[in-house]
């Protein structure tokens, strides 16, 4: 099984803060607490939640697989979690909330973080699955589970 290549990680890292400094200078906001890339288990579920944005190591699998891909999936992926961020500075969201509640503003919330994402990265959410899938297809067959966790320094 493959391991991932340090340089990856940092070419990765380096290409994710470069996304969030562009985006908090663009929204004049201040950069979130923290941004982790964790590994395990293997699966696409970044989020966002208390200030920090949370994206799954898989993708230091796909930078090395395709990196244009890659970049794509990036690009959205981390502009539809700092809409998040920015719906979390606007009171939209709230951490405080319960479930129900939550249940009944997602459709409006992720709506508004899909369109945020389409817009800024250029790429549609049916482009992203598509290429999600594919990628995701040789990752799970070549690399091995265990995937760097990392924290992204973002200097803003
Ligand atoms: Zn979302």
């Amino acid at each position: 099984m493959k391991k991932v290549d340090i340089k990856t990680v940092n070419e990765v890292n380096e290409f994710i803060a470069s996304i969030i400094k562009e985006l908090c200078k663009k929204h004049n906001v201040e950069k979130p607490i923290v941004v982790v890339v964790r590994g395990l288990p293997m699966m696409f579920s970044p989020f966002f939640g208390a200030g920090k944005i949370i994206l799954n190591s898989i993708v230091y699998a796909f930078w090395e697989i395709d990196r244009e891909s890659a970049e794509r999936i990036l690009r959205f992926v981390v502009a539809h979690e700092f809409k998040h961020y920015l719906q979390y500075l606007a009171g939209e969201i709230d951490f405080a909330i319960t479930d129900a509640v939550y249940e009944a503003i997602k459709p409006k919330i992720e709506e508004a973080a899909i369109r945020f994402a389409e817009e800024y990265s250029k790429v549609s959410s049916a482009e992203v699955s598509t290429i999600f899938k594919r990628l995701f297809e040789v990752a799970a067959k070549t690399y091995s589970k265990r995937l760097p966790m990392m924290e992204v320094n973002v200097d803003v």
